[in-house]
């Protein structure tokens, strides 16, 4: 099995249930007591976060570009950036590198058309839901129609991320909001709802959606173990 390269810190807590998820699932596919080699490299949030305020994309993909050679030079045979939002900087990064960068939105694009769905609802940061770089992949790429929150619930959504879920808070009060907004996705006519942030499965999941949910987290790492032991993502 080849190494995983983890470029994690974005924040610490979704990179937890990256490295979770990668052992579980390579010990499911291979039994006994296996799990998946992996490196990690772990940036400081607080510095992601004052750079996407800033919009300083360029600083930001020659940081992570860089981040990332260091995993490879510490053994990463893939890597994965373990956010949606810094796939912002995905080209930058894959450009740096000479081991496969698997992109979080290819991932999950395949896992939503496999589903048989065509028009998917997306949550995530300010940046993932309205820049071009997320949802405009998901369209152009894998013909998917995207709808977004409107711009109230855009801003609930970006809020409970930064102010609770990358800082490990989880409020009832907050999953019975994203309940109404995933619901106001639905009635808009999402026939599934992608969790297009690392953070989200950390307050809701299947059971707060009555259409297929899909959790980038979960997706991104098993594509990444079915890469590492060479069988199709
Ligand atoms: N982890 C989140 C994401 O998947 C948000 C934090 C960040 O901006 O990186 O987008």
């Amino acid at each position: 099995m080849k190494t995983i390269g983890l470029l994690g810190g974005m924040s610490w807590e979704s990179s937890a249930l990256y490295y979770r998820l990668i052992n579980q699932e390579a010990g499911r596919r291979l039994g006994g007591l296996h799990n998946a080699p992996s490196v990690m490299l772990t940036l400081d949030f607080a510095e992601i976060e004052e750079i996407q305020r800033k919009s300083d994309w360029d600083t930001a993909g020659a940081r992570l570009a860089g981040v990332a050679r260091r995993l490879e030079e510490a053994g990463a045979e893939l890597v994965v950036l373990a956010t949606n939002t810094m796939h912002i900087c995905a080209d930058r990064i894959a450009e740096e590198i000479d081991v496969p960068f698997i992109h979080i939105a290819d991932t999950t694009a395949e896992t939503v058309k496999a589903a048989g769905i065509g028009t998917v609802g997306l949550l995530g940061t300010r940046f993932t839901m309205e820049k071009d770089f997320y949802s405009g992949r998901l369209r152009k790429k894998h013909g998917l129609d995207v709808l977004t929150p409107d711009a109230g619930d855009r801003t609930i959504v970006h809020d409970v991320i930064y102010e609770e879920l990358v800082r490990g808070l989880i409020e009832d009060s907050s999953r019975s909001v994203f309940r109404e907004v995933i619901a106001r996705l639905i009635e808009r006519g999402a026939e599934g709802v992608i969790f297009g942030c690392t953070e989200l499965s950390l307050l809701v999941g299947e059971s707060d959606s009555s259409v297929p949910v899909f959790d980038t987290t979960r997706i991104h790492a098993e594509s990444a173990v079915a890469m590492a032991l060479g069988s199709a993502s």
